[in-house]
């Protein structure tokens, strides 16, 4: 369960995430969903370790991660991270690419990866190099590699806004089905409700750097918190 507590980061004296506070349980999917340059991305960063707050706090499990005190390292977060441009290592197979931050011997690291390769569908395509993969098989791919040392959490940033529609459905509907099976907890960025309405157990609407509205997609939709919001959801039919 990941806990994030009055988080708030200002750059150069404005303020872009403010006092934002969220929790996303095992096998759960949070959206965070609002327009261009509410904070979201900056959110994530600061969840994933590569931003530092100027306050609050970010659990795992109840263990602190990052308060004004300590901060541990983004590599001992254990969060995953699937983002737009996911930059698969060109140079390598995609076997390599999944097993990549794998620890182990490379028979233990590379059996895996296979495993998670055909979870994804890519099983036949195992020794391929990425530039021989459509965009869709590139981008399962990289969640192969995101989940592949179990992460506990799971940050995604409109990872699949590079994808055609028709390819877009098959992989986000995929997609979240490995995260739930493996009890992830997933916190997906996004600007687009649709895919908020379609992906998420619960949203965080966000405008200016502030959580406006939480809840249930049907009752952000039935319900919005104000005429933005209505106008934000109204698009979705
Ligand atoms: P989008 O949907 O367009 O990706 P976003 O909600 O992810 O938007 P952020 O990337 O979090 O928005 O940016 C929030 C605000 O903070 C923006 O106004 C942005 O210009 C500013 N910002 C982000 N990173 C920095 C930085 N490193 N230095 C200065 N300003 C920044
Ligand atoms: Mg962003």
């Amino acid at each position: 369960r990941l806990d994030i507590q009055s988080l708030s980061k200002a750059f150069a004296g404005r303020t872009v995430v403010d006092d934002v506070t969220l929790s996303v349980a095992a096998g759960e999917v949070l959206c965070l969903l609002g327009p261009s340059g509410c904070g979201k991305s900056t959110t994530l960063r600061m969840i994933a370790g590569v931003e530092t707050q100027d306050r609050g706090t970010i659990r795992l499990d109840g263990r602190v991660l990052s308060d004004g005190v300590t901060s541990v390292p983004p590599e001992g977060r254990s969060i995953g991270l699937m983002f737009q441009d996911f930059a698969l290592f060109p140079h390598l197979s995609v076997t390599d690419n999944v097993a990549f931050g794998l620890k182990g011997r490379r028979a233990e690291t590379h059996r895996r990866a296979h495993r998670l390769l055909e979870r994804v569908g890519l099983a036949a395509h195992r020794d391929a190099f990425p530039h021989e993969l459509s965009g869709g098989e590139q981008q399962r791919v990289a969640l192969a590699r995101a989940i592949a040392p179990k992460p506990r959490v799971m940050l995604m940033d409109e990872p699949f806004s590079g994808l055609d529609n028709r390819l877009r459905d098959g992989i986000r509907d995929d997609t979240l089905d490995v995260l739930r099976e493996e009890g992830t907890a997933v916190l997906l960025v996004t600007h687009e409700p649709e895919e908020a309405m379609r992906m998420a157990d619960e949203i965080a609407l966000m405008r200016g750097g502030r959580i406006v509205q939480r809840g249930a997609p049907y009752n952000l939709y039935n319900s919005p918190h104000d005429k933005e919001a209505a106008a934000f959801f109204s698009d979705i039919n």
